[in-house]
C-alpha cells in the first residue's frame, strides 16, 4: 500500500514525501482510512509506529477539506489534541505542522511548567490545531483563555500514560466540555480496564485497530518462566541477579510502590538500581535512564508506561516480577531486549494467583513459555480456585442518541452546503458526502 491510496490530498502527499516516507507503517494503514471516514477511532499502538501521522494525517485532511464558512477573522480551535508530557506534546504539534505545511492550518502547543503568556497569545491569535497536557489546558480554560465551541475532532494520545500519570480525571473533565458532535480518536500502547471505559463514555461506536510488534523481536529472546510465591519474589530476584552475564536489566513491577521497594532493596544489597516511574520527576527519570544507559546502573525497575520512554538497546534481560494484566503488554515487555538485532534473555515471575494471567499471555503468544523448576525458591501456595468469570461488559451507549447513524442526516455540520471535496469524493458513505450534512451526528 502507498500513501496515494490513502484518499490523502496533494497537499498531504506532498509533505509526506518530504518527510521521505514512503510507505504507510501498519497502524497508519489500518487507523487513517476509519478517521478519513469520520469514525471514532480506537488504536492500540505504541511510540515509534507511526501514530502521530496516523492521527494527524486524517486530521489534516479532514479541516483542510472542510474550510469554515463564512471564514472567521480568527482561527477557532477545531481540533484538540490531549498529551500527557509536554515533550510528546511538542513533538505532536511539529507532526501536525510537518504534515500540514501546504494547508495554512495553524497548529500551537501549550503545557505546563513554563510562562503562560506567550500562549495565551498564540490563543489570542488563533488555531485551528491545539495541542495541549491536561493540566495546563484546564488552567486556561478556567480563566476563559480557550473556547471549545468549535471543536470537531479530538485526539487523546497515549491515554494510558495519562492516567499511569494520574491525568484521567483532567480527561474527562476536558472530555465533557466538549461539543458532542464530532470525532474522537483514542490512541494508547495498551488498554487498561479505565481506559476501555473511557472509550466507552466519550466514543460512539468506534473502530478498534491494533499492531503489536513484530513476531520476529519475540523469535529472538530466550523466555523462561519461575513458578514463585509471592513472598519470595524479591529473593529470587536477587539470586538471579548473580548471573554475571545479567549486566543491563530492566525489571518490571506492576506498581510504583513496588517499583520504589525493589529498587531500594537491589541497592542496599549492593546492585546498583533505580525505579522509573510516573510518579518521579522529570529530572529524577532522565538521570536514572542515563545512569542506566552508562552502565551506572545496573538495574531499572520500571512500571509499564514508564518503560516505554526507554529507548536503550543491549538490555541484556527482561525480569517480569509480576506479570501484567493486559497479556499483550507481555510481548512488549520481553520487546524491550533483543532490540536492534541483538539477543536477550526474557524470565518471568508467576506467583499462585497469576495463574489465570499465565494462561491469557501463553494463548496470546500461542506458546507455552519453558519452566525452570531448579531454582532454590519454588512456589508452595496454593493454587487458588479459577477467577470468577467477569460479567460481560456493558453494550456501549450512544449518548449522542438520536437514532441513526452518527453523521447520517441530521445536519447542522460546518462544512455547509456541498462542502469538502465534493460529494463521494471518498466513496460512498464518507463524512464528506451526502448533501453537505458535515459531521451531523
Ligand atoms: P511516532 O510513532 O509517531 O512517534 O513515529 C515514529 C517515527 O516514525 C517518527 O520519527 C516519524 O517521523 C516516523 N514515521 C512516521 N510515519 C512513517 C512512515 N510512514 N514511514 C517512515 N517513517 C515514518
Amino acid at each position: 500500500m502507498k500513501f496515494k491510496d490513502l484518499a490523502l490530498g496533494p497537499e498531504l502527499l506532498k509533505a509526506i514525501a518530504e518527510q521521505g516516507y514512503e510507505t504507510p507503517t501498519p497502524i497508519q494503514q489500518k487507523a487513517i482510512p476509519p478517521a478519513l471516514e469520520g469514525e471514532d477511532v480506537v488504536a492500540v499502538a505504541q511510540t515509534g509506529t507511526g501514530k502521530t501521522a496516523a492521527f494527524a494525517l486524517p486530521t489534516l485532511q479532514w479541516l483542510y477539506d472542510n474550510p469554515l464558512e463564512p471564514k472567521p477573522k480568527r482561527a477557532p480551535i477545531r481540533c484538540l489534541v490531549l498529551s500527557p508530557t509536554r515533550e510528546l506534546a511538542s513533538q505532536i504539534a511539529d507532526g501536525f505542522r510537518a504534515y500540514g505545511k501546504g494547508t495554512k492550518l495553524k497548529t500551537a502547543v501549550i503545557f505546563g511548567g513554563v510562562g503562560q503568556n506567550k500562549q495565551v497569545q498564540a490563543l489570542r491569535a488563533g488555531v485551528d490545531i491545539l495541542v495541549a497536557t491536561p493540566g495546563r489546558l484546564l488552567d486556561l480554560m478556567g480563566q476563559g483563555h480557550v473556547r471549545f465551541d468549535d471543536v470537531e475532532v479530538a485526539i487523546l494520545d497515549e491515554a494510558d500514560r495519562m492516567l499511569d500519570m494520574g491525568f484521567i480525571h483532567d480527561v474527562r473533565r476536558v472530555l465533557e466540555k466538549l461539543p458532542e458532535e464530532r470525532q474522537t480518536l483514542l490512541f494508547s500502547a495498551t488498554m487498561p480496564a479505565d481506559i476501555d471505559k473511557l472509550a466507552q463514555r466519550f466514543l460512539v461506536e468506534p473502530v478498534r485497530v491494533e499492531v503489536t510488534p513484530p513476531a520476529t523481536t519475540v523469535e529472538k529472546i530466550a523466555q523462561s518462566l519461575f513458578h514463585v510465591d509471592k513472598t519470595n519474589k524479591r529473593k529470587l530476584l536477587q539470586h538471579l541477579l548473580e548471573d554475571p552475564d545479567a549486566t543491563r536489566v530492566l525489571v518490571f513491577s506492576r506498581t510504583k510502590h513496588g517499583a520504589n521497594k525493589i529498587a531500594t532493596a537491589l541497592d542496599k544489597s549492593g546492585v546498583t538500581a533505580a525505579a522509573i516511574h510516573g510518579n518521579k520527576s522529570q529530572g529524577a527519570r532522565e538521570r536514572a535512564l542515563q545512569g542506566f544507559k552508562d552502565g551506572k546502573l545496573r538495574v531499572l525497575v520500571a512500571t509499564d508506561i514508564a518503560a516505554r520512554g526507554i529507548d536503550v538497546d543491549e538490555v541484556t534481560h527482561v525480569i517480569q516480577l509480576d506479570l501484567p494484566e493486559v497479556p499483550e503488554q507481555y510481548v512488549h515487555r520481553i520487546g524491550r531486549t533483543a532490540r536492534a538485532g541483538a539477543e536477550g534473555v526474557a524470565w518471568a515471575f508467576c506467583d499462585p494467583a497469576e495463574r489465570g494471567l499465565l494462561r491469557d499471555i501463553q494463548r496470546t503468544i500461542k506458546m507455552t513459555i519453558d519452566v525452570v523448576e531448579d531454582h532454590p525458591f519454588p512456589a508452595t501456595g496454593e493454587v487458588p480456585a479459577e477467577p470468577e468469570k467477569r460479567s460481560p461488559r456493558p453494550r456501549s451507549r450512544n449518548r449522542r442518541g438520536g437514532g441513526g447513524g452518527r453523521r447520517g442526516g441530521g445536519g447542522g455540520g460546518r462544512s455547509g452546503g456541498g462542502g469538502g471535496r465534493g460529494g463521494g469524493g471518498r466513496g460512498g458513505g464518507g463524512r464528506t458526502g451526502g448533501g453537505g450534512s458535515g459531521r451531523g451526528r
